[in-house]
């Protein structure tokens, strides 16, 4: 039997967990940044105390950067005047799970505060703007009726 995905998020229980964030670098900042300071791959690699062949991996996307690479870049940065090198404090998000989530996630679409409830939520296509769900529609549809009215 077929079941579709709404019936699957209605009928999964919610739990809550906790995340802590983690910072990424991308391969394209890290080159990006080093092509605008006049750095070879090798030079950068010194910099960061890290191997060329490091450097060249995190920029061509087959290996990220560590956070300890990443530490290392805030502090060359600021030390060539550019930004803090200050470690930000680790940042935790609460969860809302309909699914149960492995230890790691990659988040890559930004969060939208959905019409009808008001809460964050990730969608899943560029234009959702709600949850799925019948009451946040329901909402939102109220919501601007009531604007139009004003
Ligand atoms: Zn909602």
């Amino acid at each position: 039997m077929l079941t579709s995905q709404k019936q699957l998020v209605r009928k999964t229980p919610v739990t809550t967990a906790t995340f802590t964030l983690q910072r990424v670098l991308s391969g394209k900042t890290l080159k990006r940044w080093r092509k605008q300071h006049n750095l070879t791959a090798h030079a950068l690699a010194i910099e960061l105390g890290i191997s060329r062949q490091y450097v060249k991996s995190i920029e061509g996307g087959s290996l990220e950067a560590s956070q300890k690479v990443i530490q290392r870049f805030d502090e060359l940065r600021a030390r060539w005047g550019e930004g803090d090198a200050r470690e930000p404090s680790p940042q935790t998000i609460h969860v809302v799970c309909r699914f149960e989530l492995p230890n790691t996630i990659e988040i890559l679409a930004k969060p939208q505060r959905c019409k009808g409830c008001k809460k964050f939520f990730i969608p899943i296509t560029p234009n959702q703007k709600m949850h799925n769900s019948e009451q946040c529609r329901r909402t939102a549809r109220r919501r601007k009726d009531n604007a139009k009215r004003k």
